[in-house]
């Protein structure tokens, strides 16, 4: 029986819930939902998705509660499945810009990358594009990218591979190593289930 974690200490937590629900139920798997806002509930986890929110709070959060230090430690010893979303995968980065650093906000520092947070500054807060992402979605059968004043994935280094990129090339949308996942969009507000379907698989 699986068990899914979901970070659940600010953000997108019920439409994670909800995508990961119909997707267990879809592939005929037997498993569970499990709300992550401590130590206990993180460690009877076989995966965790961190949502998007807000990147600073999250980050504070996740230091108070003491589950910083516990992911970090389950993906280095046992290779623990993280998926991070918008503000989740700033979370997972290795190394922020300047609004990451002015804001205090602490990464988890587990995926070879660089991110921009607020990458598309006010303007264009919030907008949707059809998405090509490798193993995932396909130029004929695009993924619908819901971005909401989200980041961008700027350079991927060492094992870090970049799934896709926007279409004019200006930055990374998804990226995986090992058995991590970084989408800077918002998978849990489409009706599309591939992104939970493919981490689902890797666990
Ligand atoms: N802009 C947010 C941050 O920097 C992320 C937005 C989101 O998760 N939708 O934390």
């Amino acid at each position: 029986m699986l068990r899914i974690g979901i970070l659940a200490v600010q953000g997108a937590v019920a439409e994670h819930k909800a995508a990961v629900e119909r997707t267990l139920q879809m592939k005929k798997l037997e498993g569970e939902v499990v709300l992550v806002r401590d130590r206990g509930a993180l460690e009877s986890s076989d995966a965790l998705i961190i949502p998007g929110g807000e990147s600073t709070t999250i980050s504070k959060l996740i230091v108070k509660f003491q589950l910083a230090d516990l992911i970090k430690h389950r993906v280095k010893a046992e290779n623990f499945p993280v998926m991070g979303t918008c503000a989740g995968s700033i979370l997972l980065a290795s190394k922020g810009d300047e609004e990451v650093k002015k804001t205090g906000t602490i990464l988890l520092e587990l995926m070879d990358f660089s991110v921009v947070r607020n990458a598309f500054g006010s303007q264009r807060e919030s907008f949707e594009m059809p998405l090509t992402i490798k193993g995932i979605a396909p130029e004929s059968q695009p993924f619908p990218g819901v971005f909401i004043r989200a980041p961008l994935i700027m350079e991927t280094r060492g094992s870090c591979e970049s799934l896709g990129s926007l279409p004019d090339g200006t930055g990374i949308i998804a990226a995986r190593q090992n058995k991590l996942l970084a989408l800077v969009f918002h998978p849990e507000l489409t009706g599309d289930l591939r992104i939970h379907e493919y981490f689902i698989e890797t666990i």
